[in-house]
């Protein structure tokens, strides 16, 4: 398209689409792995990384659990292994963030940053964020002592007094993490028992750096260019009190990155989307994997597997396909 504005020729260039027989969104264990089974199947995939490379499991510090690290391995360097094997393999990382999702016609196109992507098959891996606990302070004061990634913020909490909110894994491991730093460590949990699983718990309660306060809420950060104070109520008996903290890292749950696939897919009401044991969304040729579908298992491991599921029926689908055209 030209257009001429006070005699000077503007020429836009058109935007660049490309097909693709797969196109992963997301570079978590699920996208990573979804893209090394679709490159072993030569479907020469084409992964949009996303703003956070490597998902969420690229900020955790270490990982116990993944097999075949009897010692631990970071999150981020599981992650780089992720995409070298997936690269080995034909993948293509693309450092791009899909903006737009167009899922009324096949080839389905993907808006991003920098082109269009027209995709045979599309399988979604874009994970879930954090959750804010939405009390005034937080956003004002998220970077200058609240934050929501301990591998991330830890060290800049160096003989500080830190707080962690919430009682699930994440607390616990991030708060047995945080030790590392703080001068102390703070756990605040809505309730009297943790949700973290029993390994974990033992830890903690056996870490002489870690107190509890239990049947408390944090309901304002309080602070101008630092956290300073946090307001804390008791659950069970509304008494108000005052604590102060140096930083405050907050665990509580996660929303799943499916605001683009609204109208397109069948969610549930939280906003996971729906997919059948086959990775198998309300769209042919859209399958999901890791935790944008799965609120319950959260794994590096289930969704990795998520992933290895999800590109093998993507190459099933695009087989019958071509066996039938
Ligand atoms: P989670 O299990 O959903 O726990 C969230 C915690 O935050 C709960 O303790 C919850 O309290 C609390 N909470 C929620 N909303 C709150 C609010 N508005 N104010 C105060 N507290 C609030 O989330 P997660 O810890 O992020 O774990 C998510 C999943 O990942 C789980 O399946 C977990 O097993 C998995 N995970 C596993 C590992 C591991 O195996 N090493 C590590 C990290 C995560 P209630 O307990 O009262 O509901």
């Amino acid at each position: 398209m030209s257009l001429s504005l006070s005699g000077i020729s503007l020429t836009s260039n058109p935007v660049e689409e490309k097909h693709v027989k797969v196109l992963v969104l997301g570079s978590g264990p699920a996208g990573l792995t979804a893209a090394l089974y679709a490159a072993r199947a030569e479907l020469e995939p084409v992964v949009l990384t996303g703003t956070e490379l490597g998902g969420q499991a690229a900020l955790t510090h270490t990982i116990e659990n993944y097999p075949g690290f009897p010692d631990g391995v970071g999150g981020s360097e599981l992650g780089e292994l992720f995409q070298k094997q997936a690269e080995r393999f034909g993948a293509t990382v693309e450092f791009d963030t899909a903006d737009s999702v167009d899922l009324s016609e096949r080839p389905y196109k993907v808006t991003t940053d920098n082109g269009v992507y027209l995709a045979d098959s599309l399988i979604i891996a874009t994970g879930a964020r954090s959750n804010h606990l939405e009390i005034p302070g937080e956003i004002k004061l998220t970077g200058k002592g609240v934050s929501y990634c301990a591998t991330c913020d830890g060290w800049f909490f160096k003989e500080k007094r830190v707080v962690v909110v919430g009682g699930g894994d994440s607390a616990i491991e991030e708060a047995l993490f945080l030790t590392r730093y703080g001068s102390s460590v703070t756990v605040i949990h809505r309730r009297e028992s943790l949700r973290a699983g029993k390994v974990l718990q033992n830890r903690a309660f056996s870490n002489p750096k870690i107190k509890f306060i239990w049947n408390s809420v944090v309901t304002e950060v309080v602070g101008n260019e630092k956290v300073t104070t946090l307001k804390l109520k008791d659950t069970q008996t509304g008494l108000e009190s005052d604590l102060e903290a140096d930083g405050l890292f907050i665990f509580i749950g996660h929303t799943p990155n499916t605001q683009m696939f609204k109208g397109q897919l069948e969610m549930d009401e939280l906003g996971y989307i729906q997919a059948n044991q086959y990775m198998e969304t309300s769209k042919p040729g859209v399958f999901v994997a890791g935790e944008v579908a799965d609120s319950h298992f959260r794994q590096v491991i289930t969704s990795a597997g998520m992933g290895a599921a999800a590109a093998i029926q993507a190459t099933q689908f695009l087989e019958k396909e071509t066996v039938l055209s």
